[in-house]
């Protein structure tokens, strides 16, 4: 991917003007990041074991409420099809993150027939984390930076040191920056993708595939129990507490998983490998790995860290419709294991 003339310009433009090269979509360049650490040393602060520690009972307690508001609506305001109509969009539109948004379009870990690329995109709309080009661009800039200074979403970077520090620091990776200027450079991001006219219109149309989200499975649980009471709670669990669980796992990503986990591999950065956001994350959660070798289409590189975005990846190219898939040699990961 490296050879690829139109990501070359950014490349450069990058490199020129904050003296990091980009890394979100070739593992060559990584090398080079690791030395990144060097450049900003004061700016990572390690979180304390009590921060880190607290960090997860506050990401893992509400959803136990949810699950448990669950148990006791069960029959009632909540049945096998809420049960079904939440699990089957919170995957669907899942995948559409890991995926579409994230190891297709943003990565380019490989490559998909164009139908496939622009449904898994719609289906990563579907999860409301932002257009496709924005959303691309925001976690680019996070490769590029990632726990550095212009880090969209760090939970060390900037924040001072102190249990206080950690906690702003956490709130601030978790869902703070969402409040923040987030405005990223598309001709020094995503030039490639500002060129890509479906991925640009899907982009556009952002808000109408948001809205598709909660209409389909109201429909789809109206239908099914024939009933308008079945429709609203489809459009309840299938649509709204899909989207706020799909949140708070993508935003986990981003704060526990740079806070709590192994560290396998050298990544220059404080991305952790946890098994928890592993699963719920669809294969996100194995981050270390990610941030050593961001073009990779596997996440889970071990045989025992189940990475379920790698599974359909690996079903879509033996069925034919996804190719150039990239996974680092056994001598590339030897030489980043710590
Ligand atoms: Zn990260
Ligand atoms: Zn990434």
């Amino acid at each position: 991917m490296h050879d690829n003339p139109i990501l070359r310009p950014a490349l450069g433009a990058a490199s020129s003007a904050a003296a990091t090269p980009l890394t979100f979509t070739d593992d060559a360049h990584a090398d080079v990041a690791l030395g990144a650490s060097d450049a900003h040393p004061a700016e990572v602060v390690r979180a304390s074991n009590l921060a880190r520690y607290g960090t997860l009972a506050a990401v893992i307690v509400p959803p136990l409420a949810l699950v448990a508001t669950m148990a006791l609506a069960w029959g009632g305001w909540f049945g096998w099809v809420d049960l079904a109509l939440m699990v089957g969009m919170y995957v669907i539109t899942g995948l559409g993150v890991t995926v579409g948004y994230h190891r297709l379009v943003t990565h380019r870990s490989f490559r998909a027939k164009r139908p496939i690329e622009l449904f898994f995109a719609i289906c990563g709309s579907m999860a409301a984390q932002g257009p496709i080009l924005w959303w691309a661009a925001t976690h680019r800039r996070h490769h590029q930076h990632s726990d550095h200074e212009h880090d969209p979403h760090s939970p060390h970077a900037g924040q001072k040191p102190g249990f206080m520090g950690r906690v702003r620091g956490f709130l601030h990776a978790h869902i703070g920056w969402l409040f923040a200027d987030l405005r990223a450079d598309a001709d020094r991001y995503i030039p490639d993708l500002t060129a890509d006219r479906g991925l640009e219109r899907i982009s556009a149309l952002f808000p109408l595939w948001v809205l598709l989200g909660l209409a389909l499975p109201a429909a789809i649980g109206g239908l099914v129990t024939m009933s308008w009471m079945g429709a609203l709670l489809g459009f309840l669990w299938g649509g709204l507490v899909r989207m706020a669980l799909l949140h708070h796992v993508t935003w986990s990503v981003n704060s526990v998983c740079h806070l709590w986990g192994a560290r396998d591999y050298r990544s220059g950065d404080e991305s952790r490998n946890n098994p928890v956001m592993g699963v719920l994350a669809l294969g996100e959660g194995w981050h270390n790995n990610h941030h050593a070798f961001p073009a990779s289409a596997r996440h889970g590189l071990k045989w025992w860290q189940f990475d379920l975005s790698w599974v359909v990846i690996r079903t879509l190219e033996k069925l034919g419709l996804a190719e150039k898939v990239r996974v680092p040699s056994a001598d590339r990961l030897a030489a980043r294991a710590r």
